[in-house]
């Protein structure tokens, strides 16, 4: 069996301690490669340092977190495209509008974004979409491009069927499914089994969002297993189908 991690904040701090390990469990249970959406310039030391220890392994993404657009965006955006021209990456990410935190910047997070996606249009890479409390504001943003060669996911997928299938209705997004289908309260389930398992690609979010029943404890690939699990009950299909189709959809997206 076999999966694809396609985020994880692996190369932060959080793992410091023990990275080496987490990397050898989550080898042990099956996950294939691992993409890394980068959080501002500040990450992107460690984020490519990681990636020089197996450059098979680990897939650096580009691009500032929405949460990180202050009065300053302009320099943080000139750097992303800076990198553009410096290196390859696999993905424009995560990038996006987050007003669950702050509205402060609420104007500059849309301009940022859709700078973000100009970029991932012009460089023909997927683009890593991070929303909260901001759905309608993403895909008015998507939907205004209007071209196949947009493409990407929607990371950490947790919405409506509504959403669901205004995400799949763009016909080159997938969703990103993680622990937060394990969750007691999440209606997930539910929405999942009215959507096509060919649009939804398996993801942690590491360190964040653990499934159950490590819920609040810091999350790893190796639990994405639990994930995985749960959509085999959604879908009745085997674990091995379900590593076998999400794996395919991740790397028809990211081009691993
Ligand atoms: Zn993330």
């Amino acid at each position: 069996m076999s999966f694809i991690d396609t985020h994880s904040h692996i190369y932060l701090p959080e793992f410091d301690e023990d990275r080496s390990e987490v990397i050898l469990r989550a080898k042990a249970a099956g996950i294939t490669h691992i993409v890394l959406p980068n959080v501002d310039q500040s990450t992107i030391a460690q984020l490519l340092c990681l990636e020089k220890t197996d450059p098979a392994y680990f897939h650096p993404a580009i691009g500032i977190h929405p949460t990180c657009i202050h009065n300053d965006y302009t320099k943080e955006l000139a750097w992303v495209k800076e990198e553009l021209n410096h290196r390859s990456y696999c993905a424009i990410g995560e990038v996006g509008i987050d007003l669950y935190w702050d509205t402060t910047f609420r104007e500059e997070q849309i301009i940022a974004f859709e700078q973000q996606l100009q970029w991932a249009v012009d460089y023909r890479l997927p683009v890593i979409i991070h929303q909260r409390n901001a759905f309608e504001e993403v895909i008015a943003s998507v939907e205004k491009f209007n071209c196949p060669e947009l493409r990407g996911v929607f990371h950490s997928f947790g919405g409506t069927l509504d959403e669901a299938q205004r995400i799949v209705a763009l016909e080159n997004f997938y969703l990103g499914i993680n622990g937060v289908v394990t969750f007691k309260n999440s209606t997930l389930s539910t929405v999942l089994s009215s959507v096509s398992l060919d649009r939804l690609v398996l993801e942690t979010d590491s360190p964040y969002l653990s499934p159950v029943p490590y819920r609040g404890k810091r999350n790893e690939s190796s639990y994405m297993i639990l994930v995985a699990q749960k959509l085999s009950e959604i879908y009745h299909i085997t674990l091995g189908e379900i590593g076998e189709v999400t794996s395919r959809n991740a790397r028809q997206l990211f081009g691993l």
